[in-house]
């Protein structure tokens, strides 16, 4: 409370008027009392007078014989001592020319010409004149009364009587002493009463003012409560009333906050905000990774990125409010496709931008490999269908006739039938791998079964290339999680490829072990090796380092790539080793089976 400004305010304002209003009574008292106790005296100092005129005026006689004279002053002299003894006042005769007759104070041979003195100046045009001033006879301040006495000769002289103005000042005095006691006990004890008073109804209002501080620094602590009946009482009570609410509301906010913050900050979606000038407002992590932005809240987008496209599209969406669209590609970090799509926040005017990306890039990707894979398999069947169509049209022109060459007319068709068919097994395989881990049947699978039903295949093959296919198993059976047929396709694929590139009288090895829990399955050819160029895109679709000695051999281009989604969708891996003109090793490693 002692820091309430207010306090202060009403405080000194209060003390202020009570100086002024004692101050003011004082002087109104002190002026009242002083008129009245004059006044008082004035009336005295009159009806003294009157009885002094009566008792004077046989002493005063005009035309009296000089020795009778003398004698008529003393006597005058006499009386008026007597009487000023009594009345405990001072008592002038003067006659009209201004010379003092008698005085009650002084000898009047010693007084000066009283004939210029105020009261009796005064007295001399209306019977009664009055006076205070300092007398310079007594030094001393005095109220005179003076009153005009007609005499028998016709002449007239005035009767003067005066009291000290001192008795009237010592009784102010006193008074003004009692007031200023009783004022000053009175303002101490109103001053006590008013602190505290003024204290509890700004008691109240410091602690409202203190919580209501706490809620906008956004302390939620438990609030003083302020005990009273009164408004700042319900003042107080409606106010913790509006705070816990506010709290409930803060907390409620905060937590929609957070999940929008979540919501944004988890979305793939680039979302940028920007205000009417071009600020960021809120920049989500998908959209600064996309543009390689640095933190971004606050700063103008212009100094956080160069790309122009988006620029561009804030800007027309600012001025226009038409909702822009637009693909571009960003040259951050990483290149990617980026659509982009900004539109003018609601409101007069319009508080912003929002923008939201999305990174097409795969899109793009796929679609471009969706484009090449049909301009792929269109080649592939092209060229059969092709050959097909040629054979058939030779044979009905008449080849069919031609007893030498129209079984070899008739055995090209059916190695084209072939390759078409191959080929469309092959894109049954694919369209299987990519329809994922539904398609399969992942079981325990023992993998010499399957190297033994895939040796068995390509024997024939081998046999007539003199080629040996040997099989070097492990001292243990080894089980593998796979699915049966996919393993068989992967083995088929290796296994064929290795006698098909492996010149007469080559080698080809099959052999497996386990190593960290992964069996490791090679399949090992002396044939003509892949070059160090082509490796690295040999499992890609219909990549084929020699394409007509592929063809030839009847390859459609897709057995390795099928065997590398079927070795992934097993959470297993396919490499190779392969030296130019000595020969090639692919390791597939696939997981073991627990025990
Ligand atoms: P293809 O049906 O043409 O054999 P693949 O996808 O199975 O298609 O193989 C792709 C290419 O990889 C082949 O065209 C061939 O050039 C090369 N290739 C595959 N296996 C071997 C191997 N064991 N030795 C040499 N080259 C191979």
């Amino acid at each position: 409370m002692w820091s309430s400004r207010l306090f202060w305010k009403i405080f000194a304002v209060y003390i202020g008027l009570s100086l002024a209003l004692a101050t003011g009574v004082l002087y109104v008292v002190n002026a009242s009392q002083r008129y009245e106790l004059k006044h008082q005296t004035e009336q005295r100092l009159y009806e003294t007078a009157i009885i002094l005129r009566s008792h004077i005026r046989d002493c005063l006689i005009g035309d009296a014989p000089a020795g009778d004279l003398s004698d008529q002053q003393a006597q005058l002299q006499s009386l008026v001592q007597r009487l000023a003894d009594q009345t405990q006042l001072r008592i002038t005769i003067v006659d009209s020319s201004g010379v003092v007759q008698a005085d009650s104070e002084r000898s009047p041979r010693l007084m000066l010409d009283h004939g210029n003195r105020p009261e009796l100046i005064e007295a001399a045009d209306e019977t009664m004149g009055t006076a205070t001033r300092l007398s310079p006879t007594l030094r001393v301040e005095m109220l005179y009364v003076a009153l005009k006495t007609e005499l028998d000769d016709g002449s007239h002289a005035f009767v003067r009587v005066a009291a000290r103005m001192d008795a009237i000042s010592e009784r102010m005095a006193n008074t003004r002493r009692y007031l200023l006691t009783f004022t000053l006990l009175f303002g101490l004890l109103t001053t006590v009463i008013t602190y505290l008073l003024i204290g509890r109804i700004i008691h109240p209002l410091a602690l409202l003012t203190r919580n209501v501080q706490a809620i906008s620094d956004g302390k939620s602590q438990e609030l003083a409560r302020v005990h009273s009946s009164d408004e700042v009482g319900t003042l107080s009570a409606a106010f913790n009333q509006m705070q816990s609410e506010l709290a409930t509301r803060f907390g409620q906010l905060r937590e929609r906050n957070e999940q929008l913050s979540t919501v944004l900050g988890n979305l793939l979606e680039g979302i940028i905000a920007v205000d009417a000038n071009e600020n960021v407002v809120m920049a989500n992590d998908a959209s600064r990774r996309m543009l390689s932005m640095p933190e971004a809240v606050g700063r103008p987008l212009l100094e956080l990125t160069r790309c122009r496209p988006l620029h561009d599209a804030v800007r027309k969406c600012l001025s226009t409010g038409a909702t822009v669209k637009t693909e571009f590609v960003s040259e951050g970090a990483v290149r990617r496709d980026l659509a982009l799509r900004a539109t003018r926040l609601p409101g007069y005017p319009s508080p912003g931008v929002l923008v939201v990306l999305h990174d097409i890039s795969e899109l793009r990707r796929l679609e471009s490999l969706r484009h090449q894979f049909v301009a792929n398999v269109s080649h592939e069947l092209k060229t059969p269908l092709a050959s097909i169509k040629a054979y058939a049209e030779t044979l009905r022109n008449g080849a069919i006739r031609d007893e030498e060459n129209n079984l070899i007319f008739v055995n090209r068709i059916e190695e084209q039938a072939e390759r078409l068919h191959q080929l469309i097994v092959d894109m049954l395989h694919i369209a299987r791998v990519e329809a994922g881990e539904e398609a399969f049947d992942i079981t325990q699978v023992a993998v010499q079964n399957v190297v033994d039903a895939s040796v068995r295949m390509s024997a024939q093959s081998a046999k007539q290339k003199n080629i040996r296919l040997l099989v070097e198993p492990p001292p243990e059976r080894v089980v593998v999680v796979a699915d049966e047929n996919g393993l068989r396709t992967v083995l088929d694929n290796l296994l064929s490829n290795a006698v098909k590139y492996t010149p007469e009288d080559g080698k080809v090895t099959v052999r497996w072990s386990v190593e960290d829990q992964q069996c490791i399955l090679e399949v090992q050819d002396t044939g003509i090796g892949i070059a160090p160029e082509h490796q690295k895109r040999i499992f890609e679709r219909f990549y084929r380092v020699d394409e007509a000695r592929s063809r030839d051999l009847g390859g459609t281009g897709l057995g390795l790539s099928i065997v590398k989604h079927l070795c992934l969708s097993f959470n297993g891996s396919v490499e190779l080793q392969s030296v130019w003109g000595e020969g090639t090793t692919f390791r597939v490693s696939l997981p073991v089976a627990a025990d």
